[in-house]
């Protein structure tokens, strides 16, 4: 793999309208191969699923193009409308064991999110889904990709209590003293495309040993070349240059993901 590739940790390749066969969602068909193929092949894309549709969608991808791995999981707002039945027994959780080829490298995104969990009923739903997550993961030996919006504390304390000692705080939100936490567990923190001063705080807290970036394409990023946007933040906040933060992000992510 060569050192140049451009990482994005965290990306969601199957909400793409280029990278969707059937059409943008708006209807418009904006399928594009050679897009697809291009983005493949400088970069090292980890695209991950938050529903059993988007595991199916996502687990292709990765099969499809030589640098996209994924992510499999249901996000807390998927899980918080899912029955008790079916979060005990879903085929999402079969296909997931499967991996039917996938260039599957852990499980995600999971987590908690108090910004749409509002009721105890959702809330309870969102938990019980992700305590199975946490056990499948580590069924599984992959680590975890953790969604967390206005439920730091509550999803660190989670996988304290759990034993989760990989994990990836995606798009993470949180503060300083947040991030420091979760480092101490054992996680790393992974840097979206927008500037904040608690974010600034964050970078250096964390140090670039301990980031990795990402966009959440095309829900934050438009796309996951966005990624080199927070190189520039995290090289600009760290004091030291694009190439040196490009580097260390692929590494980390490798690293993180195993991907040799
Ligand atoms: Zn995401």
């Amino acid at each position: 793999m060569p050192q140049s590739l451009l990482p994005d940790a965290h990306c969601h390749l199957d909400s793409i309208p280029q990278f969707q066969k059937g059409g943008g969602k708006d209807g418009k068909a904006a399928y594009d191969a050679a897009f697809c193929a291009g983005l493949a092949s400088k970069m090292l894309l980890i695209t991950s699923g938050y529903s059993h549709e988007s595991n199916i969608a996502n687990s292709v991808l990765s099969q499809q193009y030589k640098n996209v791995y994924c992510c499999l999981g249901i996000s807390p707002q998927h899980a918080q409308q899912y029955s008790h039945e079916s979060l005990l027994h879903g085929k999402w959780e079969d296909f997931i064991k499967k991996r039917k080829g996938a260039k599957l490298v852990a499980i995600g995104e999971v987590g908690l999110d108090y910004k749409w969990g509002k009721t105890e009923e959702e809330k309870t739903r969102q938990k019980a889904c992700f305590l199975r997550m946490i056990g499948l993961s580590s069924k599984m030996g992959l680590p975890l990709v953790i969604h967390s919006r206005d439920a730091e504390s509550a999803c660190l304390d989670t996988l304290q209590s759990e034993g989760a000692k990989k994990f990836m705080m995606h798009c993470f939100g949180g503060s300083a003293e947040e991030a420091k936490r979760a480092i101490g567990l054992g996680g790393i923190i992974s840097i979206p495309p927008i500037r904040s001063k608690e974010r600034k705080k964050v970078i250096k807290e964390a140090g670039i040993e301990n980031l990795v970036v990402e966009t959440d394409a095309p829900y934050i990023g438009k796309l996951p070349t966005d990624a080199s946007k927070s190189i520039s933040m995290v090289a600009e906040h760290l004091g030291i240059g694009e190439a040196r933060a490009a580097e260390a992000a692929l590494e980390n992510t490798k690293k993180f993901f195993s991907i040799g």
